[in-house]
């Protein structure tokens, strides 16, 4: 009988071991061609194939409502009104990302030293991270795609 039970909780033990695993990896896998079927022509160029919006040409670069951005492809909250800051480099900019919302990258393209910024739940490219923000909060400056985020007021 204390066999069985010691069993059983290696088992759970086990179990639980391995759906920790499971946190740690994006959450949501998809093929290129589902991507290519539920994202714009835009959105998958910038969030599967890491583009770049022009500056000064996105939706939120110059704006500064109260409310909350999430991920345009998968719904995962990314970043909050009150860290977005007027940068003037024509992308929406964020000193600071929601806690475990995004996992970072080394990107060497292009012939500079960045740091690419992705959605932590699908993968999808957000932009880069630089260290020019504003002093007086993170020093951090999150430039992002406007195409890569959806804006969602605060009522
Ligand atoms: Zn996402």
């Amino acid at each position: 009988m204390k066999k069985i039970v010691f069993l059983i909780f290696l088992f759970s033990l086990q179990l639980s071991v391995s759906q920790n695993k499971k946190n740690m990896e994006p959450k949501i896998k998809k093929t290129e061609a589902e991507w290519k079927a539920t994202l714009s022509e835009k959105q998958y160029e910038i969030l599967r194939n890491k583009g770049t919006e022009r500056a000064f040409t996105g939706e939120y670069w110059d704006h500064f409502e109260k409310g909350n951005y999430v991920c345009a492809a998968c719904d995962n909250l990314l970043f909050t009104s009150d860290t977005k800051f007027e940068s003037h480099c024509g992308w929406p900019s964020f000193d600071k990302a929601v806690e475990g919302s995004v996992i970072y990258e080394k990107d060497t393209s292009y012939g500079m030293i960045r740091t690419e910024v992705m959605c932590a739940k699908c993968g999808g490219h957000l932009g880069h991270v630089f260290d020019d923000g504003p002093e007086e909060t993170t020093g951090q400056r999150y430039c992002t795609n406007s195409v890569s985020i959806k804006f969602i007021p605060i009522k």
